[in-house]
C-alpha cells in the first residue's frame, strides 16, 4: 500500500536490533485516516471469506485489529499476554516468543470467544520470525476453527515468518512488505 510506504519512509526509525519504530503514526500514537484506509484494503482482500471474526494479540496490534473489525462489521477478539483474574480456566492457549520483549508469554484467549463455526481473520501490526502469529494460528485451530488468513500492516519478509507461514497454505498479505533495513535504509519488496 503505497501510502503507507510513504508514511514508513517519512516517520518510521530504525532502531537498533532490527526494530522499525513506527511510533508516531501506528502504534503509541496512531493516524487515524491511514488506518481507517488500511481497515478498508484489508477488506478488498478478504472480503468475500465469510470473516466472522478479527483476531489479535495486545498490545499494538489492537487499533488495526478493531478499525478491521469494525469494517467488516465483526467482533474483534486479542489474545491477552497475561491470564487475569477475571477469565475462567477455559481458555485457549498457546506459547509465544515475544521479539520485542526478548521473553516468551503465554498467550491466552477465553475459549468462549472462538467457536468452531467462526472464520478468523489474524490482524497484527508486525509480522518479523512470525511468532506471534503462529501462536495465534494455533489458538485458532485449537479451536477447531477456520482461519480465513492473516493480515499484517507491515511485513519484515527477510525475517522469514511471512513465507514460513505461507508455506503452510495459509494466506498472507502485508500492506507494506520490507525487503531490508540494512545499514538504517529501508527498501520495500518489489
Ligand atoms: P514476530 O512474532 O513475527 O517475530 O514479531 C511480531 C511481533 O513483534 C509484533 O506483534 C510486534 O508487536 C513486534 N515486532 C516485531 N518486529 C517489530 C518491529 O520492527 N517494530 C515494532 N514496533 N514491533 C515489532
Amino acid at each position: 500500500m503505497r501510502k503507507l510506504e510513504e508514511r514508513i519512509l517519512e516517520d518510521g526509525i530504525v532502531l537498533p536490533g532490527d526494530v522499525l519504530k513506527v511510533g508516531a503514526f501506528l502504534n503509541q500514537q496512531v493516524d487515524t485516516g491511514l488506518l481507517a484506509d488500511m481497515a478498508e484494503e484489508v477488506f478488498a482482500l478478504f472480503s468475500g471469506c465469510g470473516v466472522t471474526k478479527i483476531l489479535t494479540i495486545e498490545s499494538s496490534g489492537l487499533p488495526f485489529a478493531t478499525a478491521v473489525a469494525m469494517r467488516f462489521g465483526v467482533p474483534m477478539t486479542f489474545a491477552k499476554k497475561h491470564a487475569s483474574a477475571n477469565m475462567t480456566d477455559d481458555v485457549l492457549s498457546a506459547e509465544v516468543f515475544s521479539y520485542t520483549h526478548g521473553k516468551t508469554f503465554r498467550i491466552v484467549v477465553g475459549s468462549e470467544y472462538i467457536r468452531k463455526n467462526d472464520c478468523v481473520l489474524i490482524a497484527d501490526d508486525f509480522l518479523a520470525n512470525g511468532n506471534a502469529l503462529k501462536g495465534l494460528i494455533s489458538i485458532v485451530e485449537s479451536a477447531g476453527a477456520k482461519v480465513a488468513g492473516a493480515a499484517v500492516q507491515i511485513e519484515k519478509c527477510y525475517q522469514g515468518g511471512g513465507d514460513a507461514v505461507r508455506k503452510t497454505g495459509i494466506r498472507v498479505e502485508s500492506l507494506a512488505a520490507i525487503a531490508s533495513m540494512d545499514g538504517g535504509r529501508i527498501r520495500f519488496r518489489d
